[in-house]
């Protein structure tokens, strides 16, 4: 962190500015520049604790040099991070896709769509138990039930179990049946959600707020790491935009900008993306082909009739032709070696 002087401050300002520091037990290094002076923090800038220096006199301004989130950062931590999920290691070259409707709505509907998901390849099953919907007089959720279905459905299958947990007081009972605990992107900042399932000893899928900067994005994951917990997983599942043909604009930059940025493993939603199953199957193949470790897809045996999210459900039929060119792409990337990015 360097504090930046005004011009025309004084060498008092500049004293009080150096006094602050070193009361923190820090050190303080002042650079002259032609037109200003920087006043450089050198140690642990969380034992600044409140100091308030951009409203001290002759202050210009504050700038932070290295990130606030630190167990998230690449910066501490240069080697991608794979995190195992009950056996299945997302981030290791293999990607993961995880399927299923977007709500659990019966027994028989999560069966049949879990051996659809299994049957194709997929590792993960998807369905939320608790939806949080945009209005309060759409279906909700089958709640525990729904997580009972979802445990069955992985005891009759042997998919890893992903599903959406709403709030603190939900968290160790969506822990007792899921593999992995997805915080959605409504929830993303929400600090207490974030602090609970980072304290519930499982993984997590932290998909992106719907207008969060990644900068955002990477402090709720901070959030869950500094409570213990370092499986966290990023979901790009679109952000909001000017544009309203889609439901979401898909942020496919964001898997570049994360590795980049993060060593934990980042997955793409392209339903949520999207909002519409024919733009499903491109922005999957792309996200791939971006170095995403793997996807969120809603699949429902029959869209038509889903109680939430038909219209970016696959079929079945959509759904295997998806799997199998994610399948073609990705051993075709492998087998020429073709590297995403360099990080
Ligand atoms: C979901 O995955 O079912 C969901 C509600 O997604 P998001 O939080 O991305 O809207
Ligand atoms: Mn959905």
């Amino acid at each position: 962190m360097v504090v930046i002087m005004q011009p025309d401050a004084s060498a008092s300002n500049i004293k009080d500015v150096i006094e602050v520091i070193e009361q923190a037990g820090l050190q303080a290094k002042v650079m002259e520049g032609t037109q200003q002076k920087i006043v450089g923090v050198i140690g642990d800038k969380t034992k600044l604790g409140d100091a308030n220096f951009e409203s001290m006199d002759g202050v210009d301004e504050v700038v932070s040099i290295s990130k606030s989130y630190k167990l998230a950062s690449r910066e501490f931590h240069p080697q991608s991070s794979v995190i195992d999920v009950a056996g299945v290691q997302i981030g290791g070259g293999v990607p993961v896709v995880m399927a299923g409707p977007c709500a659990v709505e019966s027994r028989e509907q999560l069966f049949e769509a879990a051996d659809i998901v299994k049957e194709a390849g997929a590792q993960f099953l998807r369905g939320g138990a608790y939806k949080p919907r945009t209005s309060p007089y759409s279906f909700q959720g089958l709640e525990e039930l729904g997580l009972k279905y979802l445990a069955e459905a992985r005891e009759r299958t042997g998919l890893r179990v992903v599903t959406e947990v709403t709030t603190v007081e939900a968290v160790p009972r969506v822990a007792e049946y899921a593999d992995m605990l997805q915080v959605g992107a409504r929830n993303m900042q929400n600090f207490g959600l974030l602090k609970a399932v980072g304290r519930a000893g499982k993984p997590v899928l932290l998909k992106r707020g719907l207008a969060a900067t990644l900068n955002e994005w990477l402090n709720a994951a901070e959030y869950i790491m500094n409570e213990g917990n370092p499986d966290v997983v990023f979901c790009e599942r679109g952000i909001r935009s000017y544009e309203t043909y889609t439901r979401n604009t898909l942020d496919l930059s964001a898997v570049a900008a994360i590795k980049h940025l993060s060593h934990l493993p980042i997955i793409v939603d392209p339903s949520h993306g999207t909002g519409k199953w024919r733009m499903v199957k491109p922005m999957a193949f792309a996200a791939i082909a971006a170095g995403a470790d793997g996807l969120m897809m809603e699949m429902h045996p029959n869209p038509a009739r889903a109680l939430s999210d038909g219209p970016q459900s696959l079929t079945p039929e959509n759904f295997r032709e998806v799997m199998d060119g994610v399948h073609k792409i990705s051993a075709f990337m492998k087998q020429e070696h073709i590297v995403p990015m360099t990080i």
